[in-house]
């Protein structure tokens, strides 16, 4: 962990595999519209950082319990998680989906009734899944990575699962064999997290180098690169 005496080197936590925000590529490197922000930003604002992939869940209870300085994982700011957590200025919009396979006639909650969805431990996905499983009945199997989530309903075992939007999205177009059927759900917006009261000045330079990056347009090449192309 950062200590003040030195230049600033924090650990920031991501998710293992998150694309277009975050992914492994040959070699074993990180790559992804996260990957890159955090680069471009840390380069802006002179500070380094060694990066840590872990499940989602896990990258945020590392967070919580001070072993990590920050988490940028396609985190979205919500008001429960801003109890335990500060949050930068967000930088993406997205909202939760429902995903079935391309030829499953599942097209709404109801039809969920009796069968198995498919839930990512600690996200906002997971959330909105248990918040409506009472009202339509079904069975929920946790998941710790998005590949093998969405594997689950491949292969048949889950019917669905629930996954933001812009991560599945971009899934589908690099060959994950599901469809979109629900409109998105509000789930906050991503922003960089920090632990509650600690590393103000991480967050502060995240801030100040987001809206510099934004500025030179540094922020919109970043995102052109993921979104206007294929992987
Ligand atoms: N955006 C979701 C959340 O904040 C999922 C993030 C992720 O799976 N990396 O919970």
């Amino acid at each position: 962990l950062a200590t003040q005496a030195h230049a600033a080197k924090y650990t920031i936590a991501t998710d293992t595999t998150f694309a277009p925000f975050e992914f492994q590529v040959k070699g074993g490197k990180y790559k992804g519209i996260d990957i890159d922000l955090l680069q471009a930003i840390a380069k802006k604002e002179h500070f380094t950082y060694q990066l840590k992939a872990l499940s989602f869940n896990a990258a945020v209870q590392q967070l919580s319990a001070n072993q990590v300085d920050g988490v940028i994982a396609g985190m979205n700011i919500t008001s429960a998680r801003k109890a335990t957590f500060d949050f930068s200025k967000p930088y993406y919009s997205s909202g939760v989906v429902m995903a079935v396979t391309k030829d499953s006639s599942v097209k709404n909650f109801k039809q969920l009734k009796g069968k198995t969805v498919a839930l990512k431990t600690g996200t906002a996905g997971a959330t909105f899944g248990k918040s409506i499983q009472a009202k339509y009945g079904f069975k929920i199997k946790y998941f710790n990575d998005s590949n093998t989530m969405y594997n689950d309903v491949k292969v048949g075992n889950s019917v669905a699962c629930f996954e933001d939007y812009p991560v599945m999205s971009y899934g589908i177009k690099n060959g994950i064999p599901l469809k979109i059927v629900s409109k998105q759900h509000e789930a906050g917006d991503y922003g960089f997290a920090v632990k509650k009261g600690k590393n103000a000045a991480l967050l502060k330079k995240f801030n100040a180098g987001l809206a510099a990056i934004k500025a030179d347009g540094t922020y919109q090449k970043i995102l052109n690169r993921y979104l206007h192309a294929k992987e």
